[in-house]
């Protein structure tokens, strides 16, 4: 078990939160604030327990000088000031005597929040080489490191995993929740489990089918993986996504696990990936040469459907379709529904399925969406997560 938040006397102390503000800019403007409010509970807690708040965030990446301009936090500094409802000091050093003046001068109560940390990648990748140097340094403006900062806990930065080694740690009520969420649920899920996984390439989620067939009592296969499950069966899948380096993993896997591995029986196909694109249902065999498959078929989500129904912990990893497409959304607007209607354990872990189910207006639906998409992967995959790892033992 990790220490957290609520494991430390913060009266006084000077807490180093590293929050996840990687929010998306447009035009220099936060075009979703979501991460800020996500942060909210952590940072609140320690004002009110008599922190002095420090906040740390990496925003995009930074190679060259234009990406400073471009990835400022001052912005994240103004949003957060009018969700608290009090000022946050806006550091434009990511060191120096300004900063350490600035935290010398913190009262019980204040909050700080310091310029970008990959400003350090500039020109030697401090930050994300996670440099001692620069951890010892940013360790020494505090006295208590939290992590809250889930979607950059699979790296192992200066401002994580460096800061962490160095003074007492735990994580924040973001971290806490993904690890209970996705961490202890795969570890003891109710029965029965049920995994539904898509997304566009078999590759990219090996890891986690290699680890989740085990786990899971069934796991089922949409989106543009479940052509290569199905070439791997020996059907015709005409001009579907393939990975031809997959082809033996997934012969594999349905060799083993056939009674839990779940292919559809339909598809919706399509002539071409674009939104004036002629969608036809047709069966598993007989998808012709030309044919694109772009979504699950109804009678496959009638099957699914049934799956969800009878299951007490579902995990959803990647869309079972091209949902940015209307004609072939259904499939994974269909699972959603569904899931949003079942009382049972629902977590969504990856960024594209996240952002879709959101964007369908069921953000309060589900038990758990993950606020980390790479992050979330890994921990499906069964690894441990260095951010995490760091972090002390209660
Ligand atoms: P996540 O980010 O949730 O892990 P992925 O990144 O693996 O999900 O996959 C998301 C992408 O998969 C979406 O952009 C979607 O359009 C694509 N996709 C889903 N089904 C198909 C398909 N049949 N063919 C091609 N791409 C697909
Ligand atoms: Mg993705």
């Amino acid at each position: 078990m990790k220490k957290t938040i609520r494991d430390f006397d913060l009266n006084e102390k000077r807490v180093i939160i590293r929050c996840d503000f990687n929010v998306p800019l447009k035009d220099g403007k936060i075009a979703d604030d979501n991460r800020i409010v996500e942060s909210l509970k952590t940072i609140n807690y320690a004002i009110e327990n008599g922190a002095k708040v420090i906040l740390m965030s990496h925003l995009g990446r930074i190679k060259t000088e234009d990406d400073k301009i471009k990835n400022s936090l001052e912005v994240v500094a103004v949003r957060l000031s009018e969700l608290l409802n009090r000022q946050v000091i806006f550091s434009p050093e990511t060191r120096g005597k300004k900063l350490e003046s600035a935290i010398a001068e913190l009262n019980s109560g204040d909050v700080i929040l310091i310029e970008n940390t990959r400003f350090e990648d500039l020109p030697h990748k401090l930050e994300s080489g996670n440099d001692k140097e620069l951890a010892t340094y940013w360790a020494n403006l505090g006295d208590i490191y939290i992590n809250d900062a889930f979607g950059t806990s699979h790296r192992a930065h200066a401002s994580n995993v460096g800061i962490a080694s160095i003074i007492p740690s735990g994580v924040g009520f973001l971290v806490e929740k993904e690890i209970k969420m996705i961490g202890d649920v795969i570890a003891n899920p109710d029965r029965p489990f049920t995994v539904i996984l898509g997304g566009a390439k078999v590759s990219d989620k090996i890891g986690v089918i290699k680890n989740l067939v085990n786990i899971a009592d069934y796991i089922l296969i949409g989106g543009g993986m479940a052509f290569t499950f199905l070439k791997a069966k020996g059907l015709e899948v005409g001009k579907s996504i393939v990975d031809e380096d997959s082809l033996d993993f997934c012969k594999d896997i349905l060799n083993n696990y056939s009674n839990k591995v779940i292919l559809p029986i339909d598809i919706v196909c399509g002539n071409k990936v674009t939104e004036d694109a002629m969608a036809t249902t047709k069966s598993i065999d007989n998808i012709s040469i030309d044919d694109m498959g772009l979504d699950i078929g109804t009678n496959t989500i009638l099957m699914f459907t049934e799956y969800l129904n009878n299951s007490s912990t579902v995990i959803w990893n990647g869309p079972v379709g091209v949902f940015e497409i209307s004609q072939f959304s259904l499939g994974t607007k269909s699972l959603a529904s569904a899931l949003t209607r079942l009382d049972i354990t629902t977590v969504i872990g990856g960024g594209d399925t996240a952002s879709a189910v959101i964007k369908m207006g069921y953000k309060e639906s589900f038990t758990h969406i993950s606020t980390g998409g790479g992050a979330s992967l890994e921990m499906l995959e069964g690894v441990s997560l260095p951010g995490i790892e760091a972090i002390n033992d209660r």
